[in-house]
């Protein structure tokens, strides 16, 4: 029998009674406790050994369970909390290795919900010819992402073309339903269910560069004439002299990378001179085409004229002289809508080759301008006064002309000679391709308006049908067709040249 009393902290009960024995155990160890409950069992003939339960009907001992001590209870909270932690900790790993598992950008978010096998329609698409499932409206590289195809990516070139980056290039490339996906919309570009999806290695790549343009050449202004066109000394060489072919600067880019700092040349653009060209007009298969031109006008005969061209369905080219047509904007509206063609004969008739550039470019410019606001007609057509131009002319124009008109017969009608000369001057030598030369102003003209019906009458006769300039050079398949035209502005990216080819 232990003593009780010894430990200090309980008397020694007569009889041990159950709340004693709970007190006991809660400051006691098991074993202890277990030891006074074998005293007390023997001391209590109505409890069994080991239950403890009496043996009679009234004595059933119910042990309330102890409530545990604070310190085990926060021992207890805090095991749930680090239990609770772990769990997480281990979910975000798994979620994070599941969505970012592939060492790329973020995915989106239906590709998160696939990779996690929550949500997310798959379709079916042939990926490098064989089925595989993506999830619904994933984009080129959402799948490349996904599928990690082995393609090699290309590399970081310099603008000189070394490896600046291996593997820093474009990552692949992608067709799309036999349509190129540009790398940079790879992100954007949506592949449809039943889509065909190849990806193969990707693009190098340049470094980023500024470049600046250098010019390597400048065009110079050269004369051709073409084959069978006899030069001339008493006027322009070739009916015809147009810009055959427009001067262009030569230049080149010279590039500087921003990583490497190597300089490259970049865009090259060849330059070309300029061409006049002086040609005689030979329409195709000698069809017998002939041009009549008006010079001098507009002027008070300019609608009798017109009324005679209308009777006999001949459409003709007036040249005009810039300081009348304001006083008969009329006569010119009616000769632009009859369909005949318009061309500048100058301000105020001078002879070009006497002008300096600016007086030139003046008498070209101010006349075009005239016709423009008379009639809202474009040309960029001269006849030169008394026939007279030379390269010199072309070179101080500036571009501002494209075709100076000459002509093959000349009436002479300045002279008065009578109807029948007039007639005979402008009906000799009949050939495919001639032009007439007669006046609409300058003085009397009512011979010409005798001789005039004799003359259509005389070419038609003969098989010749009236055509206006521009239709005349249009029939000649040796003169390019936009040199026809009778409006040929300078193009932005031509350049007129300073100086003639030596
Ligand atoms: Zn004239």
């Amino acid at each position: 029998m232990p003593d009780f009393c010894a430990r200090g902290t309980l008397h020694k009960p007569s009889v041990p009674t159950w709340s004693a024995l709970v007190y006991y155990s809660r400051t006691r160890s098991i074993k202890r406790s277990r030891l006074v409950y074998d005293m007390a069992a023997e001391q209590n003939p109505y409890m069994t050994e080991r239950t403890g339960r009496r043996r009679g009907a009234h004595f059933a001992p119910q042990p309330t369970p102890a409530p545990e001590p604070p310190k085990k209870r926060r021992l207890k909270r805090i095991l749930v909390i680090l239990l609770a932690l772990v769990l997480l900790a281990a979910g975000g790993c798994f979620v994070g290795w599941r969505v970012l598992g592939h060492g790329e950008a973020l995915p989106g978010v239906s590709e998160i919900l696939s990779r996690l096998g929550i949500g997310g329609r798959t379709v079916a698409i042939a990926l490098d010819g064989e089925e595989v499932r993506i999830p619904v409206d994933s984009t080129v590289q959402e799948v490349f992402d996904l599928q990690q195809p082995a393609v090699t990516p290309g590399d970081l070139l310099s603008v000189s073309g070394g490896v600046l980056g291996e593997g820093k290039g474009e990552a692949f490339a992608a067709v799309l339903d036999g349509r190129e996906v540009p790398f940079a919309e790879a992100g954007s570009t949506i592949v449809p269910e039943g889509a065909t999806l190849s990806f193969s290695d990707g693009a190098d790549i340049t470094e980023d560069y500024t470049s600046e343009t250098v010019t390597t050449s400048t065009p110079k202004l050269v004369r051709q004439v073409s084959e069978g066109t006899v030069e001339s000394d008493l006027m322009q060489t070739g009916t015809v002299q147009y810009i055959y072919q427009w001067g262009k600067q030569g230049s080149k880019e010279v590039r500087t990378g921003s990583v490497s700092g190597e300089t490259a040349d970049g865009e090259v653009v060849e330059g070309q001179d300029c061409i006049i060209m002086c040609q005689d007009i030979r329409p195709d298969d000698d069809e017998k085409l002939v041009a009549l031109t008006f010079d001098d006008g507009p002027t008070t005969y300019t609608e009798q004229y017109l009324q005679i061209l209308d009777r006999y369905d001949v459409k003709a080219t007036f040249n005009l002289i810039g300081e009348q047509v304001e006083d008969h904007a009329e006569a010119v509206r009616a000769t632009c809508a009859a369909d005949n063609q318009v061309a500048s004969h100058g301000w105020n008739h001078p002879n070009l080759i006497t002008l300096g550039e600016d007086d030139l470019r003046a008498q070209l410019t101010d006349t075009f301008d005239v016709i423009k606001r008379a009639a809202d007609y474009d040309t960029s057509t001269i006849r030169a006064p008394y026939g007279i131009i030379d390269i010199d002319v072309w070179l101080r124009s500036g571009g501002r002309m494209s075709l100076s008109v000459c002509w093959t017969h000349d009436s002479e009608d300045w002279k008065l000679p009578g109807v029948d000369t007039i007639v005979s001057n402008c009906t000799g030598t009949m050939a495919p391709g001639s032009v007439i030369l007669m006046h609409d102003g300058g003085g009397d003209r009512d011979q010409n308006l005798e001789a005039l019906p004799r003359i259509i009458e005389a070419w038609q006769a003969a098989g010749y049908r009236f055509v206006t300039v521009e239709e005349l050079m249009a029939s000649d398949s040796s003169i390019p067709s936009e040199c026809a035209a009778t409006y040929r502005p300078m193009p932005e990216d031509a350049t007129w040249p300073t100086e003639k080819a030596e």
